[in-house]
């Protein structure tokens, strides 16, 4: 292998479905955060379809610019996935079998017990120059080459399509080659809040957030969480550059305070889990407009059982009155997207859990309109959220959140979890952002 650094990098992805809109490329936006965290550049997005020419030519251009290329899809055994032959011409080589990848694909098969079909066979094949890479998830091997054009070499690697495997080999086998530039050191670290406004938090960091600092702090906001951004990238040893950044994680975080709920890999769920669960304290849901998201977001935490006891989509009225023992009389006077309903809702839920009855130590409770349009004379997008608890006073807050069907009901789980976690934690109460006076 050549000893070039790896500055700058492109992403390709292949297939009809992605050009053709029936499949989202996640693949490059995966690809795009994690080479940011390595320290290498991504300068291009290239997405092509399952046709050979379009291949070479995007293989060989991309190759020429950058110090990196890393394709997906079109490695599987069908006729439309021509990757293997895209990359030999790019590279001008002939296509040879590799017999230790013809093992591994037949293994593959041996392992669930079937024979390898024989069109498998050609997932064997690879460029004469080029070295076959391990998929553990997948029969598709991967394929690694350096194409060299003039005074640029580029490393080439092309994963399989399915982000699973894509993923795994991509840790394996790209990741740890990188090679920064000498003397190049990237540290980054993402805060992550809750319930601020993007601009908001732009308009506290102020300073911090200069275009030319260096930890860089930025913001990106997706699905309603905001996250602080800091990097550094520059010529210092690693530990110098981690304590820049530790230093500046913290300054964040005393101008932002308790909004900030995690970092990394954290999410609203799994810090509401993690605070239950050093509290030896368990939940119970009850849900109407959110039609169990609140369950769903909780549970798809690994180990949420010892935290989580259960819940009840109470949809209709009816269901509101027999499952968490609603008042008839409460809804029909109230309306079921009121305060009065949705604290009767938490109220039950916290005391109808259980064989024994009585067992939880929170409960949460929603109660809105979804939309689109409106009902009860009330506009879509309002949404009372209750919260009650073995110790200290109910509560219930009414907001009324922008967006889609979809959007309201992800906005009123987040808001949910976000209110669970100040509760828990003592924090003092907050404005929120769509918060609304009833
Ligand atoms: P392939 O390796 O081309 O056979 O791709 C197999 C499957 O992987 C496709 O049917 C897609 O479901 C998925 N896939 C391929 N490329 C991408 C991508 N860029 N982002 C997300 N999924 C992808
Ligand atoms: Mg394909």
């Amino acid at each position: 292998m050549p000893t070039h650094a790896h500055r700058t990098c492109a992403l390709l992805s292949i297939g009809d479905e992605l050009v053709l809109g029936q499949t989202l490329d996640t693949n490059s936006k995966w690809l795009s955060a994690r080479l940011l965290d390595l320290g290498v550049r991504v300068i291009e997005h290239r997405t092509v379809a399952d046709d050979l020419a379009l291949q070479r030519e995007a293989i060989a251009t991309l190759a020429s610019r950058v110090d990196l290329v890393i394709s997906t899809g079109g490695l599987g055994p069908t006729a439309d996935d021509i990757t293997r032959e895209a990359l030999a011409h790019a590279a001008g080589d002939e296509l040879v079998e590799d017999a230790a990848a013809l093992a591994e694909v037949e293994a593959w098969f041996a392992r669930s017990g079937r024979t390898m079909p024989d069109g498998n066979r050609v997932q064997a094949l690879r460029p004469a120059g080029g070295r076959c890479l391990t998929n553990e998830r997948g029969t598709a091997p991967g394929l690694a080459l350096t194409i060299t054009a003039g005074p640029n070499a580029c490393d080439v690697y092309c994963l399989p399509g399915p982000p699973h495997e894509m993923q795994g080999m991509f840790e394996a086998f790209i990741a740890p080659s990188i090679r920064r530039a000498p003397g190049r050191t990237v540290v980054a670290r993402a805060l992550h809040t809750f319930g601020m406004g993007e601009s908001a938090i732009a308009g506290v960091l102020g300073d911090l957030m200069r275009r030319d600092g260096n930890p860089l702090v930025g913001t990106t906001a997706s699905d309603g969480v905001v996250s602080c951004r800091i990097r550094f990238e520059g010529e210092a040893d690693e530990a110098a550059a981690q304590r820049e950044v530790d230093a500046m994680a913290e300054r964040v975080r005393r101008l932002l305070g308790d909004v900030v709920f995690g970092e990394g890999d954290d999410t609203l769920a799994s810090v509401v889990l993690d605070a239950l669960r050093a509290r030896r304290q368990t939940l119970a849901t009850a849900e109407s407009c959110t039609g169990g998201m609140i369950g769903q977001t909780l549970t798809a935490i690994p180990g949420s059982s010892d935290v989580y006891a259960g819940g009840w989509i109470t949809y209709a009225n009816q269901m509101k009155s027999s499952e968490v023992g609603v008042d008839p009389a409460l809804i029909e006077r109230d309306g079921a997207v009121s305060r009065s309903v949705v604290l009767a809702m938490a109220a039950g839920a916290l005391d109808a859990i259980g064989p024994t009855g009585g067992s939880v130590d929170h409960a949460i409770a929603v109660s809105g309109v979804a939309g689109p349009g409106a009902s009860e004379s009330k506009p879509a997008g309002t949404v009372w959220i209750g919260l009650a608890s073995r110790e200290g006073a109910p509560e219930a807050r009414l907001f009324r959140f922008p967006g889609g069907r979809n959007t309201v009901r992800v906005r009123t789980t987040q808001v949910a979890l976000a209110l669970l976690r100040r509760r828990i934690l003592g924090l003092a109460e907050r404005d929120w952002l769509w918060e609304a006076k009833p």
